[in-house]
């Protein structure tokens, strides 16, 4: 018993950023259901989905860092600061992201954040829902006759963060925005403005690979209209792109549930 104690107080604390993948269960990787299975503290985003904490360790303390109250997210800090302490203490520590930790889940800051306070820190991949949400819908985001490229960006910057939309609308490749829900009528609006051919296909993908998931397909011309008229909410991914033409019925098979 005392040997288990001593041992205790000499693990040195870790924190895994785990990639949780974008909804469906079956497509967390192995790695990161080891991480979670090792777990001490799980801290989770409101991505991660409910099917997926079915795997979280009865013995794990687990702080929904989605939520602080009714309707705020845990402030950053106040989440770097768990992690820290935690880690610290000699604690495994399960940081999970919907889709991969470093497509726009402010992982990249959280690692540094980490780093920077002398914490062992370790990235799992995960499989981003900007490429997994048009795959389920059918849509292969490269396609060797129709995109050649694939540029994600999220619809809603950082203030000073600019995106370069005249480009943008210049690239015959593929457009994936993250984050387009609130800003889209005035996103698709830029595009146009800035030269995108009103006939370009778009697609938005409503809670991609889970059982609600729901697509709606159009053009930039028509696109904005249908999506109100469905009463797509966040979250969805945008693509726009020729692709959005090459829908198969390879469409992957959504969780039953
Ligand atoms: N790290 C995540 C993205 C975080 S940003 C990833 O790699 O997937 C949050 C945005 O991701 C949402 O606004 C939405 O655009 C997108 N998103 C995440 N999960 C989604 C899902 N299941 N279906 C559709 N969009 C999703």
């Amino acid at each position: 018993m005392g040997m288990t104690t001593d041992k205790r107080k000499e693990r040195k604390g870790i924190v895994y950023l785990v990639g949780a993948g974008p909804g469906d269960p079956e497509l967390i990787t192995k790695k990161a259901e080891r991480a979670i299975k090792e777990a001490d503290v799980i801290l989770y985003d409101r991505l991660v989905d409910k099917q997926i904490s079915s795997i979280f360790p009865k013995s794990a303390e687990l702080i929904d860092v989605g939520k602080e109250s009714d309707y705020h997210k845990v402030p950053q800090r106040k989440i770097n600061k768990l992690m820290i302490d935690n880690a610290k203490k000699g604690k495994v520590v399960v940081r999970l992201k919907g889709g991969d930790p470093y497509v726009f889940g402010r992982g990249g800051e959280e690692a540094q954040e980490l780093s920077a306070c002398g914490i062992n820190v370790e990235v799992i991949p995960g499989v981003s829902s900007a490429i997994a949400a048009p795959a389920y819908a059918g849509i292969p985001v490269t396609h060797r006759d129709y995109a050649s490229s694939l540029t994600i960006i999220t619809g809603h910057e950082a203030a000073g963060n600019t995106i370069q939309w005249d480009l943008l609308a210049n690239l015959n490749g593929t457009l994936v925005i993250l984050m387009g829900v609130s800003n889209f009528r005035r996103n698709i609006k830029t595009l146009v403005k800035f030269g995108k051919p009103l006939e370009t296909p778009v697609a938005i993908i409503e809670r991609g690979t889970m059982p609600q998931q729901k697509v709606v397909i159009g053009t930039l011309e028509s696109i904005v209209e249908k999506a109100e008229k469905e009463g797509i909410r966040a979250p969805a991914v945008i693509v726009v792109g020729d692709v959005v033409n090459v829908r198969s019925n390879a469409q992957a098979q959504k969780t039953s549930s």
